[in-house]
């Protein structure tokens, strides 16, 4: 008998990693590009490669409060050697004669080391006598002066095409005098849910109904990944309903995306109404919570028909739809981060899926980073996605996790 076998194996079933594959074999990078200020580019895509024009910092300066000096008049061994102070370096405002020998300038953080001087000795270093400094043993040559060019080279490649705009870069950019930048353009993302048994905010709930709560993770997610959201609202479990909805979320946009009704229930239509207006895959991934998985095309767009179930929507889309919508964008990077921490839960697991049970990372109180379980892991308990700050990512073949082994980690948003 295999060693895999119950409910959790399914020959059938595609790995996450394959089923990656056949996606990302199925999307391009989109085309068109738009000029923005800078402050308007963070979180875009950057569409052009930056090249310093300038030296950051442009000049050699001093990293501290204290006195330049040349280094050659620095003490040698324990006796100290009184200078001369003969003028003053501002930040903004440099001190332009040449400084000889024997001879010093005051200088303060940020300000160009005056010609002739090579080495900063900090204030507090330093005893004053009038105009006659001096200094005790114990200083380098060249010490506390930061280089022109030492960020930021002239010439250097600062940030590659297909980098996601970080506040340090936007930073990085107008460091170097840059104002404007060409980035991708926003991808366009249209959204529903399926199901009878859904009612929006502000309706009030009838029998059996649940309010809809997929439409809003994914518009947050969405959201996060900076793409312009299209929320078609609620789509009832009636093939006309949603051919027409299928239809309209195309038009126009880059990417469909559904929740619901991908199962092989009775009211799940979504698979073959796809099958009416598009190309459709369905697929059981091999993955826990998230089974079942449609991706296709209608028209110009992808489209992905999410399960319903809430942590299965949060799941599969981490997993496929963000790393898509990120090649879309022209991303370079567009997988999360990993590690392995240990796991002070002991987690039930069976063998035959990988699992994406949620966690928590923390320190414990040896300060040491641990990972612990928030206990339930129902595909429908959303809490536990509010409680965790990662995914426990456990492999197909493993089984049940005692408590204080070592376990992958995903950090939620982490690392991209
Ligand atoms: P389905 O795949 O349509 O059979 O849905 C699976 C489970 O997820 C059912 O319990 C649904 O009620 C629930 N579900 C589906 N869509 C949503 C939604 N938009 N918000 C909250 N729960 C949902
Ligand atoms: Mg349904």
């Amino acid at each position: 008998m295999n060693s895999i076998t119950g409910d959790d194996y399914d020959p059938n079933s595609l790995t996450v990693a394959e089923a990656l594959n056949r996606i990302e074999q199925e999307i391009q990078p989109l085309r068109g590009e738009e000029q923005l200020a800078i402050r308007a580019a963070l979180n875009r895509v950057l569409a052009q490669e930056i090249r310093s024009q300038i030296n950051v910092p442009p000049h050699d300066n001093s990293m501290m409060d204290g006195y330049a000096i040349n280094g050659s008049d620095l003490p040698r061994g324990e006796t100290t050697v009184p200078l001369k102070m003969v003028g003053t370096a501002f930040a903004g405002s440099p001190y332009l004669p040449t400084i000889q020998s024997g001879e010093c300038a005051r200088i303060f953080t940020g300000a160009v080391i005056p010609t002739g001087t090579d080495t900063v000795i900090m204030q507090e270093h330093v005893s004053v006598t009038g105009d006659l400094i001096t200094i005790g043993p114990g200083h380098q040559v060249g010490q506390n002066v930061g280089t022109a060019g030492e960020d930021l080279a002239i010439g250097s490649v600062v940030l590659k095409t297909g980098k996601c705009l970080s506040a340090a870069d936007i930073g990085l950019l107008a460091s170097l005098g840059i104002a404007e930048v060409k980035v991708k353009r926003r991808l366009r993302v249209a959204f529903f849910s399926t199901g009878d048994e859904l009612c929006s905010l502000g309706e009030r709930p009838g029998p059996g109904q649940i309010y809809d709560s997929n439409r809003y993770t994914l518009y947050s997610m969405l959201t996060n990944l900076g793409v312009a959201v299209i929320d078609l609202g609620v789509i009832r479990d009636n093939p006309a309903e949603l051919k027409q909805a299928f239809l309209l979320a195309a038009s126009g946009n880059d990417a469909v995306i559904t929740s619901g009704g991908v199962s092989v229930g009775d009211a799940d239509y979504v698979t073959t109404t796809l099958r009416e207006v598009g190309t459709l895959n369905f697929w059981k991934i091999a993955m826990k919570p998230g089974r079942p998985l449609t991706f296709g095309k209608i028209q110009n767009a992808i489209f992905f028909g999410l399960p319903g179930n809430p942590v299965a929507v949060m799941s599969t889309f981490y997993q496929f739809v963000q790393v898509a919508l990120r090649r879309m964008m022209g991303q370079a990077q567009t997988t999360a981060i990993r590690f392995t921490v240990p796991c002070i839960s002991p987690l039930k697991k069976r063998p035959g899926r990988i699992e994406f049970q949620r966690g928590i990372l923390e320190h414990d109180s040896q300060g040491r980073l641990v990972v612990r379980t928030t206990g339930k892991q129902g595909s429908a308990i959303l809490s536990s996605m509010s409680q965790a700050n990662c995914f426990i990512v456990l492999p197909l073949e493993g089984g049940n996790v005692a408590a204080g082994s070592e376990v992958t980690v995903e950090p939620f948003g982490g690392g991209v």
